[in-house]
């Protein structure tokens, strides 16, 4: 059992100001993985003071400096990924041959690699004129991160406010907390100077609304649910903070008339339930030709069915459990209540998949209904599929474009002029066309209520960046 109780303030391992001790619970197995503490507003006020102090001396460093910290971040945490891989699976169930070791833990990986490629080419200071445009490090961070991709999470936000010359406080989702003590151990070992980068576990009013409101966090980088972004926006607004809130999402995708539905379809229905469906972007909403759609249940059953649920730890499981009880009672909750509002079960359904008796599994399950269902309108974070009928191509983009979310669209097409068409009409922050998977040098985050701000990449670099107007300077 993991012991994960100290936090990371100051460049030390220190022992919470009271203690107040949370198991981590196995999803699969319902056994306690591990215990962490939660912290409490006098442990946010070490840590922000901690980052503050260091911010002076960080910001200044020169971009080399920083490089040589990334280069020695990428090179340490390449020695701790397979011990990453299993953390996450213990803490949020992914299975770990399948999900956790090549993308789980790779993930971070490419988020720290990227962002070395963005600090070594970026032009700090550009001249206009008399005037010098100076872009620099925008201050001290509060960066809360939620559970389903966890060690990405954090990596998308570590790396980039370490290169803009930002220091941080980050606050893991007590759901799946493991991955990021591993990453603040790797972070010590790499040589990142005290009080730039500081953990505080806890819960959203424990931890997450103190550092949220706190006076002396300048930037909130936030993903997870549109709920709590709303507080989290409300929070941050008397001191004026900056923010970018990555948020839920309900993703359509579009199957056009011209695509293999064979295999489009089976991808579609793949994609979806990778993670158990626990990602913003899955594609949850599968819009298809009303005229096909008897078509579209066979193959996407026969996907479906392709899936192995079960254990984990075991090579042959390419789907895990949910990752919290809560969690799983919320899904199972959203299908009954999906099929009684009138949802046709194609296949899945509430309860244990078969031969299941612990754990909290779901079994891949796909309705078929209209877009102002409600199992359509909102996020379910499981694996559970929406299809969708379409009369033609412009009520197509309408049905994709009837949501509050606006994060992710898929376009599949036998012509890939016609989906780059379709794909300009959709209002989200990426589309994906004929099954083009992520690109982590690539902005990620939505329009709506998705959220605000991008990730990854150049863009997410920039957003911990301040411009400065440096006038007459010539
Ligand atoms: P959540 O909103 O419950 O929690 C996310 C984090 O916020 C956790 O660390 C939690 O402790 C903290 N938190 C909760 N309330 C808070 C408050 N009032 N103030 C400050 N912090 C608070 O989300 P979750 O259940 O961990 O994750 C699932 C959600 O995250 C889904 O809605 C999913 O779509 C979203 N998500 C979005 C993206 C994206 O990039 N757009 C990526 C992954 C997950």
């Amino acid at each position: 059992m993991r012991d994960y109780r100290k936090f990371y303030i100051d460049g030390q391992w220190v022992d919470p100001v009271k203690a107040a001790d949370f198991d981590v619970i196995n999803p699969a197995t319902e056994e306690v993985a591990g215990v962490i503490s939660l912290g409490a507003s006098e442990d946010v006020e070490l840590a922000v003071a901690a980052a503050r102090r260091a911010f002076d001396s960080w910001s200044q460093t020169t971009r080399e400096e920083r490089i040589a910290v990334l280069e020695k971040i990428i090179a340490v945490y390449q020695t701790r990924m397979g011990e990453m891989a299993l953390a996450i699976t213990e803490e949020m169930g992914a299975p770990l041959e399948s999900v956790s070791k090549p993308l789980q833990s790779a993930a971070p990986l490419m988020h720290f690699m990227t962002t070395l490629e963005v600090l070594k080419n970026y032009e700090f200071e550009t001249q206009q004129g008399t005037t010098t445009i100076v872009h620099e490090a925008a201050g001290v961070c509060a960066l809360i991160t939620p559970w389903n991709w966890p060690a990405n999470q954090v990596a998308c936000k570590v790396a980039p406010a370490l290169a803009a010359g930002c220091t941080m406080v980050l606050k893991p989702s007590e759901v799946a907390p493991f991955d990021a003590y591993i990453m603040a151990e790797v972070l010590h070992e790499a040589g990142v100077p005290a009080g730039v980068f500081n953990l505080v576990n806890g819960d959203g009013p424990g931890v997450g609304a103190p550092l949220t409101s706190h006076p002396d966090i300048d930037i909130v980088s936030f993903t997870g649910s549109t709920r709590a972004g709303q507080m989290i926006s409300k929070a941050a607004a008397d001191t004026v903070k900056r923010l970018a809130l990555e948020l839920g999402g309900k993703s359509a995708n579009i199957i056009l008339d011209d695509a293999d539905f064979e295999s489009a379809i089976t991808n579609a229905v793949e994609t979806m339930m990778r993670n158990s469906g626990q990602s913003c972007n899955a594609p949850s909403r599968l819009l298809v030709p009303a005229d096909r759609l008897e078509e579209v249940e066979a193959i996407a059953a026969k996907a479906a069915a392709a899936i192995v649920v079960g254990d984990p730890m075991d090579a042959a499981t390419t789907m895990g459990p949910l990752a919290s009880a809560p969690h799983f009672a919320k899904v199972q909750g959203m299908i009954k209540d999906g099929i009684e509002e009138g949802a046709k079960l194609v296949c899945g359904g509430p309860g244990l998949p078969e031969g299941i008796e612990r754990g909290y599994f779901t079994k891949p399950t796909i309705l078929t209904c209209d877009n102002q269902a409600t199992i359509a309108r909102e996020e379910v974070f499981g694996p559970v599929l929406c299809v969708i009928p379409y009369k033609d191509e412009a009520d197509a983009i309408s049905i994709a474009n009837d949501t509050p979310f606006g994060l992710s669209g898929y376009v599949t097409s036998g012509d890939i002029e016609r989906a780059r068409r379709v794909a300009r009409r959709m209002r989200t922050g990426n589309v994906h066309l004929n099954g083009a998977g992520p690109d982590p040098a690539a902005p990620f985050g939505g329009y709506k209520q998705s959220g605000i701000g991008r990730e990854w990449g150049l863009h997410g670099f920039e957003e911990f960046l301040e411009v400065k107007a440096v006038l007459g300077d010539n």
